[in-house]
């Protein structure tokens, strides 16, 4: 599947905040958009006037960054989104969370989404038993995500075992003993820690 492979810290300081996209280095004072706050390029710092558009599009990129999405996977979870019940935008950022790749992440197995969509195309994730190797696969309530029995044993696993994890979202659980975790309900928009204006991102949308 395709993806973003250019630098990504690039994509924090275009969006001018910081999106995680490199794991523990995020928390770290080497976090360039801690040092260096500017948009990138030559003329990043002197760019012009924001209009309507432009913020619209912001939010929007922000979004699909954050998420490690291109533009045609993104267009189509508000695509989804559209047709369902509900307010459009806050439907479209709970598909998104809903993604397993995210779920990896959210219960901190991966230290980044990038990490954890990895290990879910490596066969590494188990999803009520069955390996599923599909990021974009859609958790349900009541799901049951693990690491692969076989897998267990791996370094970067080991590791995980025993840790204390932080910012546990509450419609997730997971133990870090047996490695496995529940979808205890689906997620809601509180639930989601970013900052996006996603009715922004509808008005870019339905123009
Ligand atoms: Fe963004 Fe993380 Fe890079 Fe900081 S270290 S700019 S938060 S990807």
């Amino acid at each position: 599947m395709a993806r973003y492979t250019g630098p990504v810290c690039k994509l924090c300081r275009r969006e001018g905040c910081k999106l995680f996209l490199k794991g523990d280095r995020c928390l770290s004072r080497a976090c360039p958009q801690e040092r260096r706050p500017t948009p990138p390029g030559q003329h990043g710092s002197g760019r012009k006037k924001a209009t309507a558009y432009s913020l619209q599009l912001r939010e929007k990129q922000k979004a699909k960054r954050a998420y490690g999405l291109l533009e045609k996977q993104f267009r189509m979870y508000y695509d989804k989104a559209e047709k369902m019940r509900g307010v459009t935008g806050e439907n479209m950022l709970i598909l998104i969370e809903r993604r397993l790749d995210n779920v990896v992440y959210r219960m901190c197995i991966g230290a980044s989404r990038a990490q954890s969509r990895q290990l879910v195309n490596h066969g590494h994730i188990t999803v009520n038993g069955q390996t599923v190797n599909i990021p974009s696969y859609l958790v349900k309530e009541g799901d049951v995500i693990a690491v692969k029995d076989t897998k267990k044993d791996k370094p970067f696993f080991v590791e995980l075992k025993g840790a204390k994890i932080a910012n546990l979202p509450k419609w997730l659980s997971f133990d870090t003993e047996t490695l496995s975790g529940k979808v205890e309900s689906l997620p809601t928009r509180e639930d989601i820690d970013l900052t996006i204006a996603e009715h922004m991102i509808v008005e870019l949308y339905s123009k």
